[in-house]
């Protein structure tokens, strides 16, 4: 039996920049990564991004190049899928039965779309964006579609919605909640990308009550709503949110449920086994250590350099300000820190100049911001956040008041 030092499961943004990390701290023991997916490790948000519009190739989103693992003697067990880990044997088990042994391992599996579990969820033409089969899949089937319905109006929703009716195709976006990106941003924001979409021609409904998907022969026809109306699509886009990839660990033990449970080092319960990126539920401090997943490129990135230290020596509780961004149109989103349980919001400028910023206040603190073609308001306010200063409300809503002024 092949046996590693360090073990990463899940060849995504996490388990690549641990690999990375462990090599540029001088780490010399043998690492690999095994990974699910025929690809060595690339980005993901390009997918929902201009990979999907055609205008990057696969390439240019790779993390790093092929010749950069062989050279940092990161073995790359890719099209592999671990099925069983077994914590009192250090080994983990691959579909078809091969065992792998390590010494540490660090689970960087990411998450699966969740699906619909609805009428018609099985015809043609009903797709996910998490991987670049999917991208592709959606890509190849293009020229044979006119009306797209984008089920769910987070940010993978939103983004893949603005590519396809720059396109041309005629975009219906259902989102059962009051606003789109209700789970992450406050109302203004919605409200703003909402009118964005409708401007470009994007059908935008919202407290959508959506029954199911019809088709002919097989292959996707139209989204069937709750009142018998059928929206006409060739293709349908499913964007609501992941089921983190975790059941291995949970059936060895592991303590958790929504993700596996780490601590502040991103350990697991399980002993020398650590967690990263979007399957890892820790105390997170930019929301008063509420126990929470991110699923963002910073915190799988950031997560991976605090294990990979800490596996040299450098043990640090993991804290990170979260920053995530998304591009939509022209628009540039950029955040920092976490709105939830926010209290007041300010926004600074107009939204209608389509440069400006929501900031996010709890108890008189500033807790994050979301900044729209507004790079200065980002770069500024991410130490009103970080130390959760407290500014004047009338100055912090004065956009011609630059933010590093509040920062004292
Ligand atoms: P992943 O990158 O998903 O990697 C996990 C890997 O593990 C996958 O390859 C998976 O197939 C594999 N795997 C799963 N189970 C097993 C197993 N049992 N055995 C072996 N391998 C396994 N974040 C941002 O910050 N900004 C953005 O603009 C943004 N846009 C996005 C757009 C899209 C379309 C998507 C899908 C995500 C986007 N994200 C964005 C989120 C970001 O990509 C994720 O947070 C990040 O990829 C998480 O990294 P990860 O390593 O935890 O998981």
């Amino acid at each position: 039996m092949t046996s590693y030092d360090v073990l990463i499961v899940g060849a995504g943004h996490a388990g690549a920049q641990a690999a990375v990390v462990l090599r540029q701290q001088g780490y010399e023991g043998t690492v690999a990564i095994v990974g699910d997916e025929p690809e060595i490790p690339y980005e993901r948000p390009p997918l929902s991004k201009d990979y999907l519009a055609g205008e990057k190739a696969f390439e240019r989103i790779l993390i790093r190049p092929a010749t950069f693992w062989g050279e940092r003697k990161v073995e790359m067990l890719t099209g592999r899928r671990v099925t069983q880990v077994d914590p009192a044997a250090k080994t983990v088990t691959i579909a078809g039965g091969e065992q792998i042994g390590y010494g540490t391992l660090i689970w960087a599996a990411g998450g699966s779309p969740r699906m619909l579990p609805c009428e018609g969820a099985d015809l043609k033409g009903i797709h996910v964006v998490r991987t670049r089969a999917d991208a592709d899949a959606m890509k190849d089937a293009l020229d044979h579609v006119t009306d797209v319905v984008v089920v769910g109006g987070g940010y993978i929703g939103l983004e893949a919605a603005a590519v396809l009716s720059k396109f041309g195709k005629k975009v219906t976006v259902l989102e059962a909640l009051p606003r789109v990106l209700a789970r992450v941003a406050g109302e203004p924001l919605s409200r703003f990308y909402e009118e964005e979409h409708r401007a470009h021609g994007v059908d935008v409904r919202l407290d959508a009550k959506m029954a199911g998907f019809v088709g002919e022969a097989g292959a996707l026809t139209g989204v069937r709503m709750a009142d018998g109306e059928i929206i006409p699509a060739q293709m349908a886009i499913v964007g609501i949110g992941i089921i983190p990839a975790v059941a291995p660990l949970l059936e060895a033990g592991a303590t958790g449920g929504n993700g596996v449970d780490v601590d502040q080092f991103c350990q697991t319960s399980l002993p020398d086994i650590y967690a990263i990126g979007d399957c890892a539920a820790h105390a997170n401090d930019f929301c008063d250590g509420e126990h929470i997943r991110l699923e963002s490129v910073q915190n799988a990135n950031d997560q991976a350099s605090c294990v990979a230290k800490g596996i040299m020596g450098d043990r640090q509780p993991y804290h990170a300000v979260p920053w995530f961004w998304s591009n939509q149109y022209d628009l540039k989103l950029q955040t920092v820190g976490l709105s939830t349980g926010h209290d007041d919001i300010v926004v600074r400028g107009e939204p209608a100049s389509r440069n400006f910023s929501v900031v996010y206040l709890k108890q008189g603190r500033v807790i994050a911001l979301d900044c729209v073609n507004a790079t200065k308001d980002y770069v500024q306010g991410r130490k009103l956040v970080i130390d959760r200063i407290s500014p004047d409300r009338d100055k912090l809503a004065d956009a011609g008041v630059p933010l590093k002024e509040l920062v004292a």
